[in-house]
């Protein structure tokens, strides 16, 4: 999508601190981090949402939560201690129609989350 501020990052049209990336993923500082680590994971490929995903997608999904592993292992924080969260729609916190995993560690993350 031309104007998705995403495909922007994954096209490197605009700026981001990219810590991971393959042939299928990105992964980047959040630009307002919630946590002392707080990445994002991305599709490179346009999909709005994991309620919009098809099943013609389930490599990329895959490949999106075992991308956390390689950000982790890039970052040099311990694998067992962090949080992968994906908001999904306005009413639960979604902001940028791309889907994203959230990757938050580096601090006590609470339960329920707000
Ligand atoms: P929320 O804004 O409630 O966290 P999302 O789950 O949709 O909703 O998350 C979007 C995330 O994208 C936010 O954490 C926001 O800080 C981050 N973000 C927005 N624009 C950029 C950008 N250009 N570079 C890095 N992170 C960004």
């Amino acid at each position: 999508m031309s104007d998705c501020i995403f495909c922007k990052i994954v096209r490197k049209e605009i700026p981001a601190q990219i810590v991971y990336e393959d042939d299928v993923v990105v992964a980047f500082k959040d630009i307002n981090p919630a946590a002392p680590t707080h990445i994002l994971i991305i599709p490179r490929e346009h999909i709005s949402s994991i309620a919009a995903a098809e099943a013609s997608h389930q490599a990329i999904l895959g490949q999106l939560l075992l991308a956390s592993q390689k950000v982790t292992a890039a970052l040099g924080i311990e694998p067992d201690k962090h949080r992968l969260v994906i908001n999904t729609g306005a009413d639960a916190g979604q902001t940028v129609f791309h889907l994203h995993v959230h990757l938050l560690a580096g601090r006590n993350l609470g339960w329920p989350p707000g």
